[in-house]
């Protein structure tokens, strides 16, 4: 069972107008910290939400310690990564953070140039089998259910013999979800001139981690600040949003 148009709709509309609303107040880093906070809190509430509701024979493996799934590359949003660099930023140490900017730095060049159908190297904010920035975590990784750990870890051990992965059984809802509130969010980032483009989590986190100040005002000026994925075949933020808006039938204007 897949979300009601009209949920989709709506959710997508809020996302959007949180996200607008931080940005006409000159997006300001904590409140775009806040808001990704909110955003994570607000897709736990509904995966356990759907995790209630599941019905017999049916169950989310997910648990703390799981990690198969923070093997794969990760795609995010601009705003996202600069959320995490920030969150980073201010939790740790500078030495701990000087030797997480190497950790990222590396994952980014294992992984450059490479298809990212043959990467199965670890995400560099994985430490302990946990998510060093659980609580902002990008959405796509917030929205990513399973309901067996066994194809999960079975998928990642093909895959690190060079196999063609095995099939996951994702909770579709928790995803459509997350794409829900994403789009809204790149709508509100699209209207507002800034980056929305999926990019690769560790090269644009290398970047802002790296140059917090520089990223996050280029950012802001409405650059291009990290490179999109748009040359392995994802469509362009805007575009996508575009034809989102007019499939759920949201009419205010995206530029
Ligand atoms: S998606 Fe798979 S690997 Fe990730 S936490 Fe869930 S069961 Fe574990
Ligand atoms: S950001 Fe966190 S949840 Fe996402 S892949 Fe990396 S370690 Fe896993």
């Amino acid at each position: 069972m897949g979300l009601h148009p009209e949920g989709a709709r709506r959710m997508v509309e809020l996302a959007r107008r949180n996200l607008g609303e931080v940005l006409d107040a000159g997006a300001e880093i904590t409140a775009l910290s806040a808001n990704a906070l909110s955003r994570n809190e607000a897709q736990d509430h509904y995966n356990a939400a759907i995790r209630g509701m599941m019905a017999p024979g049916e169950r989310i493996a997910c648990a703390p310690g799981c990690a198969a799934c923070c093997h794969n590359t990760v795609l995010a949003a601009p705003a996202e990564v600069l959320v995490i660099a920030a969150w980073l930023r201010a939790s740790l140490e500078p030495g701990a953070h000087a030797a997480l900017l190497d950790r990222v730095r590396g994952a980014a060049e294992r992984d450059r140039g490479r298809p990212v159908r043959g990467r199965v190297g670890p995400c560099p904010l994985l430490a302990g089998r946990r998510c060093t920035v659980y609580p902002v975590r990008p959405g796509a990784c917030a929205g990513h259910l399973s309901g067996s750990r066994t194809a999960c870890e079975g998928d990642l051990d093909k895959r690190r013999r060079g196999l063609p992965g095995k099939p996951i059984p994702i909770v579709p809802e928790s995803a459509e979800i997350a794409a829900a509130m994403r789009l809204g969010a790149d709508l509100a980032a699209v209207e507002h001139g800034l980056q929305a483009d999926d990019v690769e989590l560790a090269p644009a986190l290398a970047a802002a981690m790296a140059d917090f100040e520089g990223t996050f005002e280029a950012w802001r000026a409405g650059r291009e600040v990290f490179a999109p994925v748009a040359s392995e075949g994802q469509p362009r933020a805007a575009d996508r949003a575009r034809a989102a808006a007019r499939t759920l039938g949201i009419t205010a204007p995206v530029r």
